[in-house]
């Protein structure tokens, strides 16, 4: 396969959290061995998204099956349009744990690991750790509590409600469900498991967040109890436990109290809860990799409360742990380009950012198509990709035609634009009728031209749906295509 090269002044730079992320530390044997047995264990699918609730019965039913006597459905509560929610009792200890999962039904990465939790409680139930475990915990597993909007992919529920922030009201019957269970089995530990923007970097000086933690606060005043005390020790436990596959990348949660979301309100009514948030890991095997994550660090911290050594974890290292900065990390940063300000403004130096939506909705304003997200000096911030664009002259092109770059390319050359002077490229941007101005919200593409000899521009590529795209033949002087980001 031929491969395009791009040429020397579009070095990319990237940067997915390795390079930020420090000197991983070596895994416990606990966490090393957890960590091992994911490949063997996994019987969740490779697309955590692709698990709907058909998916998740089916799964259940076959764990049931291999499994027989390891957990029992105690109880089914039923969603907005009548899926069936299945609560799982396993172990049978005096300490109760509530798990739920996938709230919001777009958030479905712990959902995958539980699964996975549960197939390797299963094939490891002699074992004496596994024994101790679930005859000192009991485990109350709500694999899928918002079927509806699993089914949708989407955050909320047939009702279009929030369900974590329904804690009060109870206007949902998934919110309803979920709080009878709590009232009933009066768990000492709620894990609140969730999906978070992957976009978001671990301390100013961490890569990219795979796994962010918050010991869920019972009041504004964030008063420290008994139960938090407990749940910062669970955060720091499973801060140590992932550290070694993760250095770098684990974070503190950034959240007010919020009275009518659910964590906040367990820990208030007496169920202290870690909320566990997944993030993101640019590359190849993301999902994969963060399911087993979250696979070491659910099965490694149950453990820490089984056998008490939870209670020798110091608390106050929680704080310790950096905390999620958002607004700082980006899909791609295009650096020190001399941008065609549209609008009849003259060039000008500038940074853009430029963001690829998850498949998630995340705890913001959910973007449907990758778009800038800003533009001007962006030195704070960090680009998964970063394309040094010093030399070039980017321009916003608003008017593609359908397809990939080789047709935009085509597009271009057929228009006498492939080679051209800036006055008469500039010209017929304006021909174009459309504002050609990179702002927050500019969805199509930037062209990047290089000056050549007697003012005349060069095509060398574009940010194409937030994507590097172009270059030039193998064997002109010129770097290596963008690779995967070092994991
Ligand atoms: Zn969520």
């Amino acid at each position: 396969m031929k491969r395009a090269l791009l040429s020397p002044v579009l070095a990319l730079v990237l940067q997915a959290g390795a390079a930020l992320g420090g000197v991983p530390a070596p895994a416990t044997p606990r966490a090393q061995a957890l960590w091992d047995a994911w490949p063997r264990a996994r019987v969740s699918p490779p697309d955590p998204w692709a698990l709907k609730h058909a998916g998740l019965r089916a799964a259940v039913d076959d764990l049931q099956t291999r499994h027989p006597g390891l957990f029992t459905i105690v109880e089914e509560g039923v969603s907005s349009e009548g899926r069936k929610i299945p609560l799982l009792r396993v172990g049978n200890g005096p300490k109760g744990v509530l798990l739920w999962s996938q709230m919001h039904g777009d958030e479905p990465t712990a959902t995958a690991a539980l699964l996975d939790v549960l197939n390797w409680f299963g094939a490891n139930r002699s074992d004496p750790a596994v024994r101790e475990l679930l005859s000192n915990l009991t485990l109350w597993i709500i694999p899928m509590l918002n079927p509806d909007g699993a089914e949708r992919t989407q955050r909320r529920n047939a009702q279009e409600i929030d369900i974590n922030r329904d804690a009060l009201r109870l206007s949902s019957p998934e919110g309803r469900f979920l709080k009878a269970v709590r009232d009933r089995v009066k768990p000492v530990i709620g894990y609140n498991l969730h999906n978070q923007n992957p976009n978001l970097l671990a301390g100013q000086m961490g890569g990219q967040v795979a796994i962010a933690l918050l010991s869920v606060p019972g009041d504004a005043a964030l008063t420290e109890t008994e139960g938090t005390r407990a749940t910062k020790r669970l955060a720091v436990t499973v801060q140590r436990l992932l550290a070694p596959f993760a250095a770098g990348r684990i974070s503190r949660y950034d959240m007010d109290y919020t009275a009518r979301a659910f964590g906040d309100s367990m820990t208030r009514w007496g169920t202290a809860t870690l909320l566990i948030e997944t993030g993101g890991w640019a590359g190849p095997g993301e999902a994969e990799r963060l399911v087993r994550l979250n696979f070491v660090a659910l099965i490694g911290s149950l453990s820490a409360i089984a056998d008490g050594s939870l209670e020798a974890v110091p608390s106050e290292d929680y704080a310790r742990i950096p905390m999620n900065v958002r607004e700082a990390l980006f899909t791609l940063v295009l650096r020190h380009a001399r941008l065609a300000g549209g609008r009849g403004l003259p060039p000008f130096t500038a940074d853009l950012a430029f963001v690829v939506p998850g498949p998630f909705a995340g705890d913001s304003h959910h973007r449907r198509e990758p778009a800038v997200v800003d533009v001007g000096d962006l030195a704070h911030a960090h680009g998964l990709t970063e394309v040094d664009a010093t030399e070039l002259f980017a321009v916003p092109w608003p008017n593609p035609p359908a397809g990939d770059w080789p047709s935009l390319k085509a597009s271009l050359q057929a228009q006498g634009l492939a080679e051209v002077e800036e006055a008469a490229l500039l010209a017929a941007v304006r021909a174009l009728g459309t504002p050609a101005v990179a702002r927050p919200g500019y969805e199509g593409p930037v062209l990047l031209y290089r000056p050549g000899a007697a003012g005349r521009l060069s095509l060398e590529g574009a940010i194409l749906r937030g994507t590097l795209v172009g270059g030039r033949p193998a064997g002109t002087a010129g770097l290596p295509a963008p690779s995967a980001p070092r994991q």
